[in-house]
Formats: structure tokens, sequence, C-alpha cells
């Protein structure tokens, strides 16, 4: 038997006016989602806890079967393992923006989704000014997303740190690190010092006067938040007895990934946008379960289109993941087969941020009988045979055989 489970980030939505008060999914031409629901069992998954703030990184941990409160430690942590950094069980490990300032406030979280190339720069001169080997470590990544390691710091949890995209508008002053508790006050000033002192590094690179030339933002600070120590999760071979496989353009899935243990899977042309390679993703998918028994796909495009509040781009992306990444991998697999389909998280329209509302998931498995459910959608999953579940139960349903 082999175990596929699909994921498209934010697919799952409210009622839109323009869409006849359907939802995107509702909307979308997708058959082969509808036949893993007309075929297989339907219900709600909850993947957001009460305490938790909405986002992929606690979602993700959810749909896996890892409790977010435990082992959901931050952005930093989960997604420092895909840059090839290793983390200690005492270090912390933070994602570093680089950032737009204007005005003393903070005006970008993404200093205009500065590219690779340009931070790459940026975050070299920096690390010129502060890296001490052992100690401090800066590490570049991807576009705005960059990487601040603290070695010997065990108390992240001890300094309040604030998301830079939850800060737009608001003075860098009233937002710096702060400690929160006594072990912490030392290195909280450290981090302050460090955001002061990269306003000094970044003014006058060279990046940023080109970047300014040309009438786009600067990447004039850093921005250290989503500080955390490496979880300590099962691994999904020890926990069910498997072999797994993770396909996905996103390091923080691809980071969950590897503390769980999978296999990570990089697929040529996965852009973690609306033109990702979906054929490749599924010819990918297929490949990986030749020596996995699990592969885990996930799909961003249709959060991206949530996050710009474009419906009509949502379907798109909903309809795309549908024709060209799950009908190529359901037409081509040989072997007896359980799918399942899901969003993360739902990623509305109508406010453009995630939600925490429990999302719809079908699992086509040849040991489910169907229970009446035709198509794949949020309305139509509460009907479901298996209703509102959480923690664990949509991976065991999975792989219940
Ligand atoms: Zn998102």
């Amino acid at each position: 038997m082999k175990f596929i489970l699909v994921v498209g980030d934010g697919m799952a939505d409210y009622p839109i006016p323009e869409l006849g008060n359907k939802t995107p999914l509702q909307a979308a031409n997708k058959p082969n989602m509808d036949v893993i629901a007309a075929k297989g069992r339907s219900g709600l998954l909850k993947t957001i806890p009460d305490e938790s703030t909405p986002g992929s990184d606690t979602a993700i941990c959810s749909v896996l079967g890892y409790d977010p409160r435990i082992y959901c430690t931050g952005r930093g942590p989960l997604e420092a393992p895909s840059r090839g950094i290793k983390l200690g069980p005492n270090d912390t490990a933070y994602r570093c923006n680089i950032i737009t300032e204007e005005k003393g406030a903070i005006s970008d979280y993404s200093a205009g989704h500065i590219t690779t190339e340009e931070a790459a720069e940026l975050i070299a001169a920096i690390k010129k000014a502060y890296d001490k080997q052992g100690k401090i470590e800066f590490y570049a990544g991807l576009d705005y997303r960059h990487f601040l390691i603290l070695r010997n710091f065990s108390n992240p949890e001890q300094i309040k740190c604030t998301p830079p995209h939850d800060a737009r508008g608001i003075a860098v002053l009233e937002v710096l690190p702060k400690a929160t508790g006594r072990g912490a006050e030392k290195t909280a000033q450290l981090l302050r010092d460090m955001i002061d002192g990269s306003r000094e590094i970044l003014k006058s690179h060279p990046v940023n006067i080109a970047r300014e030339m040309s009438s786009k933002l600067p990447g004039n600070l850093i921005w250290p938040w989503g500080g955390g120590k490496k979880p300590s999760m099962p691994t999904i071979e020890s926990k069910y007895g498997i072999k797994s496989a993770v396909i996905s353009a996103v390091d923080l899935v691809k980071g969950i990934g590897s503390y769980a243990g999978m296999e990570i899977i990089t697929v040529e042309g996965a852009t973690g946008l609306y033109n990702t390679n979906y054929e490749g993703k599924a010819d990918a998918a297929l490949e990986a379960l030749k020596t996995n028994d699990l592969v885990f796909v996930h799909v961003e495009a249709p959060d991206e289109a949530g996050h710009v509040r474009d419906y009509k781009l949502k379907v798109k992306t909903i309809e795309d993941l549908d024709k060209r990444l799950l009908g190529r991998i359901m037409n081509s697999i040989s072997e007896p087969y359980a799918i399942a389909i899901l969003p993360d998280h739902p990623t509305p329209i109508k406010t453009g941020t995630h939600s925490r509302e429990p999302v719809p998931f079908s699992i086509a498995a040849p040991y489910f009988k169907a229970d009446g459910v035709r198509a794949f959608d949020e309305v139509s999953a509460k009907k479901g045979a298996f209703s509102l579940v959480e923690n664990d139960y949509l991976i065991s349903l999975l792989l219940s055989k």
C-alpha cells in the first residue's frame, strides 16, 4: 500500500460574492479532488489549536500529526535545516528578515521582495560586522528570509520578538526585541544592538543605493524574529514504521519534514508560486513512491493567491493543482494507494491573511467505504463520516491500513 498526502496551502476560504457566494474550492473545476471525496470519506481537521497563531508552521505540524503546542518551536528553527544549518540542543535559531524602515517605522517586511542575490550581499556585510563563529552566526537564505543563530542561548521563550509582517507602520522602537525573563536581558540587548547597528551598515551599501536609484525599497534593517530551539520530534518512521518523503518549494515545510525524518526532494521549477512546476512535482511524487511508503506533496500557490486577495487566481491554482498534479499522480500510479487532500489552513480572499477555522479533508483508500459526500469543499466535508478531528487523527486515518 502506498500513501499520498497532498496539501494545497491556504486553499480553504469563505463564500465569495463574485463567485455567487461559493468558496474558491466550490467554484473550481476539480474533478480529481471530487473523486477522492466521492470514493472516500471526508471530515474537518482542526489544525490550529486555540492558543496558537494561524499559519503554516502550526498547521503543517498538525497535518503531519505533531502537536504544534509541543513541536512548533518557531519559524527560525523550523526553517533552518532546509538551508543546511545544524542546531545543537542549546542553540536558538531566529528568522532574520531584511526589512525596510521608513521614518522610524517598519514599512515593508520583505524590503520590497529583495532578491536572493542582493540580500546575500547585505547579509555578508552584516556577517562581517557581527559574526562570531560558535556564538553569533548569520546565514543568508531565500529572498528576504535569512537566519541568525545564537549558539548556547537556550531561553528564546524569554525574549518577545515581533514578526515584521505584523508590525507594518509601527515605530521600530515600540517593537524591538524585549526580555520577558531575567535570563535573557543581555541577549535581548544584543539583538537590539545588532538591529540598531545594521541601520548604519546597510544605509550606504551599494546594493541599497542601486535599489533606491531604481525606485525600489532599500533593505535597510535586519529584523530577527520567530526564535526557538530545534524541536525533538519522533520521526514518522519511528511512529508508524514507514518511509516517507516531502516535496515542497517552501523552507518551512522542508524543515518540518527533515525533523520528521522524511526524505527531502527538490523539484526543479518548484517555485512556491503560481508558475510552479506542477507536473514535475507529480512525477517526483511517483518516483519517490518507488522507495517510500508515504509521499507528502505541498503546493504553496493557493496561499499566495489568498494573500494577494485574487479570487480568480485562487480558483486557477486549485484547478492547476487538481489537473496537473493530483490527476497526473492518480492516473499514473499502478499500486494500490490511499490518498488524502486538504488545505493546511484557510487564507481567505476577504482578509488576505491566515485564519483558524478547521479545514476540509477527504481520504480515499481501499479500506474506507464512501460516506455519500460527493465533492471536496468546506461545506460538503461537514457532512463527512469523520466529522471534526484534531491532533494526529488525519495521518492515523490515512495510514490506518
Ligand atoms: Zn501564507
